[in-house]
């Protein structure tokens, strides 16, 4: 017998779960469809398991880096790589309850298997089929590999989350967000990390000083960055380690391999194109402002859409509002893609919003653009032996200084964004920066005390 329902998700992530949520607050009838575990790349193989894993990482720095200067003599028996992932694992269950409970009290069904269509209005599940008036696809995406000889003998973020010990010596291959992360967090529990990036540097996209300033603490602590690097094959020893190959001939030899060069949409198995909605030459999903496809009736939001902005917040916040526009007669609302905030955890985090130095002129003319930055040292890390930087910078537009980029690196910059954001938002000048009293003492006053 088929089911109808007045709004289903496809995929149960970030995008999917928000997104019907708010539809069934309205009354509607909705089911989410999950072929994995609820709460999707975010809860279970990205933000949550990272962050958690980065806390850990905090922690061994705090009593390597710093305890002894702030007069603790600590006796270090250890560390239990197996404990992290199980408290993390734990945290994780306590997720998924709570989603449970949630979706059960808004009366979403949901339902486990992996959905494809069958038409416009129909989907095909462990052999049932469903039909709906409006379908939502957030399927997300997944770790890509390179195409290369003895690539299947790395692992991915998915396989990084499954390590049950921590490598001795590990190669992260990439530039991104994930790479930057990882390399940074097996490299404060222990491990002897070798990152490969293709060109000059990772994070290329963003404000150069940040990258800078990243690079110097990268070095600082021990992370070894080959820069211009590609592998070209990856050859595993009977002693279970694996050679790496480079374009230049060296060769390097390490007991895990991390690939973090990008991640592909997740529509290659649905069926889509029963459907006739469109896709661009790599997967993703077009979308209008509304979150609308070419096809009526069918939606697309999160990682999975055309110049997405692959972040947790992004998804919900798209999700919910098609939800507020379907299904509460707000005809108006949509998603503004612009000025989103990020943070990338690494040691120490980066924070960002807006334009960068260079992007800021390209668009807009160097004698439009006028920058403020301050660099220092945090007081955490004043008073002790190990030192870590702190760079801010803002960047701003025009006669009247209208803030338009605000970036940082350092000890609570994770931390500090999200307000600033709010500001930037706003419209906030640099004017309107210096008219707020700071608060003192922390990092986040330098931003109002910039000349
Ligand atoms: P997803 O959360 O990926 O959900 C898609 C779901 O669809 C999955 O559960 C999948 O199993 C399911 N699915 C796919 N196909 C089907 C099908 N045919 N039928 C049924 N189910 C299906 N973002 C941040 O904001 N902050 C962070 O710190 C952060 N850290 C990250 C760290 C890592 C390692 C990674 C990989 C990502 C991170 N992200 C972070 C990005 C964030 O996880 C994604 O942007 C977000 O999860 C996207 O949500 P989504 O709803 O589009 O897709
Ligand atoms: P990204 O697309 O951000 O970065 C991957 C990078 O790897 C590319 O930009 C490229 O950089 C490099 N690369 C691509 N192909 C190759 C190759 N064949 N060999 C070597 N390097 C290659 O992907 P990620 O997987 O890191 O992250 C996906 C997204 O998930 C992020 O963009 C972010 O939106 C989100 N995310 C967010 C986090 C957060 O909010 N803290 C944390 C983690 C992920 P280059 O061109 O410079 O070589």
């Amino acid at each position: 017998m088929t089911k109808h329902y007045d709004y289903i998700a496809i995929g149960g992530g970030s995008g999917g779960i928000a997104s019907i949520n708010r539809a069934a607050s309205y009354g509607k009838k909705c089911a989410i469809i999950e072929a994995n575990q609820l709460g999707g790349t975010c809860v279970n193989l990205g933000c949550v398991p990272k962050k958690v894993m980065w806390y850990g990482a905090q922690v061994a720095e705090a009593i390597h880096k710093y305890a002894p200067d702030y007069g603790f003599d600590v006796e270090f028996k250890g560390f239990d790589f197996q404990k992290l992932v199980n408290s993390r694992q734990q945290y994780i269950e306590n997720i998924h309850r709570s989603y449970d409970n949630n979706l059960a009290k808004n009366g979403v069904e949901v339902i486990k298997g992996f959905a494809k269509f069958v038409d416009t209005n129909t989907v095909e599940v462990n052999g049932e089929l469903i039909t709906a008036d409006h379908i939502l696809i957030a399927t997300g995406g997944h770790p890509i590999r390179p195409d290369i000889k003895g690539t299947e003998h790395g692992i991915d973020s998915d396989g990084f989350f499954a390590l049950n010990e921590l490598p001795k010596r590990v190669a992260i291959v990439g530039a991104g967000y994930i790479a930057v992360e990882i390399a940074g967090v097996l490299n404060s529990l222990g491990a002897e990390v070798h990152q490969y990036v293709r060109q000059h540097s990772p994070l290329r996209s963003f404000d150069h000083s940040i990258v800078e300033t990243l690079l110097i603490e990268m070095e600082q602590d021990g992370i070894q960055l080959h820069t211009n690097t590609t592998l070209t094959e990856v050859v595993k020893n009977d002693d279970g380690s694996l050679t790496l190959c480079t374009e230049s001939g060296s060769l390097d030899t390490v007991d895990c391999l991390i690939w973090a060069i990008g991640r592909a949409p997740s529509t290659d198995n649905i069926n889509l194109q029963v459907t006739g909605v469109e896709t661009t030459e790599f997967g993703k999903i077009k979308v209008d402002k509304f979150q609308n496809t070419n096809v009526k009736g069918i939606y697309a939001v999160g990682d999975i859409i055309e110049n997405s902005v692959d972040l947790t917040p992004v998804a919900i916040a798209a999700g919910r509002r098609l939800s507020e526009r379907l299904f509460n007669n707000k005809p108006d609302e949509h998603l503004n893609y612009e000025l989103i905030p990020t943070v990338v955890f690494t040691h120490p985090a980066i924070g960002t919003i807006g334009l960068s130095e260079i992007d800021a002129v390209n668009q807009f003319g160097k004698d439009n653009i006028k920058c403020y930055s301050s660099t220092f040292t945090p007081m955490y890390s004043a008073v002790t032996q190990h030192r870590q930087k702190c760079m801010m910078k803002l960047v701003c537009l025009g006669d009247d200084e209208k803030v338009i980029g605000l970036h940082g690196i350092g000890f609570g910059i994770d931390e500090m964004i999200q307000g600033f954001a709010v500001a930037i938002k706003m419209g906030a000048t640099k004017a309107d920066f210096d008219n707020t009293i700071a608060i003192h003492p922390t990092g986040a006053e330098e931003f109002v005390t910039m000349r």
